[in-house]
């Protein structure tokens, strides 16, 4: 597989120490695919939806099932070969959200787990939040609230973050999906510009959160933010000076990498 290296940090002094980051997101239970062409790297970071799009699909369907995916998760970490691996879970991370905080962190005995709160790895400040917004259309609503509900778990982001790792992603970038019944929404509406990013896409929304990216440009301003949640907007994006990575199901494309001048 492929891998382009993309250089965030102090780039412009290469007598600075390298931390190689591999990001992954959405792997819906088949983190297994990815084992065998996962990069080298130092740090691994895995940002939610490791869960089945259905449990009941990949597993049964009781109580006891949805408990399994947490041992599953270890698993995988405990076999992926990097120095530090840090997980947030996502929205179908329902078996995590039924659990107080405490006792997941009790059974992932081989990764960080991130639910509001840091850690330093290698001299870099990692903070990692799963909160995302409700959609009527989705049943999986682990860590899920209104959107407007949500400013209250991105004002706990502390300005000292160097990368952020958030299930969601912030409004406007890479987080266009395709409406739901877009086709009979179309049929009342004009092709119009969207206020949020200016161009017309009738067929797509934007899933991102406008808090997120206001505390994210004008506050935080991590160096590389990480998310997923939008399977269809992947990608690598800079802006003003912060690098954005949606890393959502990328299972057969590249794999996106950075290398982090501390
Ligand atoms: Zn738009
Ligand atoms: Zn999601």
């Amino acid at each position: 597989m492929e891998v382009k290296v993309h250089k965030i940090g102090n780039v412009e002094d290469c007598d600075r120490r390298v931390v190689r980051i591999v990001h992954i997101s959405d792997t819906h239970m088949r983190h297994n695919d990815y084992i065998d062409h996962l990069p080298h790297g130092d740090i691994l970071v895995h940002s939610g939806d490791f869960s089945a799009f259905s449990i009941g699909r990949y597993f049964g369907n009781k109580t006891s099932d949805r408990d399994r995916v947490i041992d599953e998760i270890n698993k995988f970490f405990g076999k992926v070969n990097f120095e530090h691996k840090v997980f947030v879970p996502g929205n179908h991370e329902l078996s995590f959200d039924v659990n107080t905080k405490a006792y997941i962190e009790e059974r992932l005995t081989d990764v960080h787990y991130l639910q509001d709160s840091s850690i330093n790895i290698e001299g870099i400040n990692i903070y990692g939040s799963p909160w995302n917004s409700k959609r009527w259309t989705s049943y999986a609503r682990g860590f899920a609230k209104n959107a407007n509900k949500l400013i209250k778990h991105w004002n706990l982001i502390p300005k000292q973050t160097d990368i952020l790792v958030t299930h969601l992603p912030p409004e406007g970038i890479l987080d266009l999906a395709t409406k739901k019944f877009s086709g009979l929404k179309n049929l009342f509406s004009r092709n119009s510009a969207c206020d949020v990013c200016c161009s017309s896409h009738e067929a797509y929304e934007h899933w991102g959160c406008k808090d997120l990216r206001n505390i994210i440009l004008k506050g935080v301003r991590p160096t590389l933010h990480l998310f997923g949640h939008v399977h269809e907007d992947t990608g690598i994006q800079e802006i003003d000076g912060i690098t954005f990575s949606n890393a959502a199901l990328k299972i057969n494309q590249t794999i996106n990498v950075f290398d982090y001048y501390i």
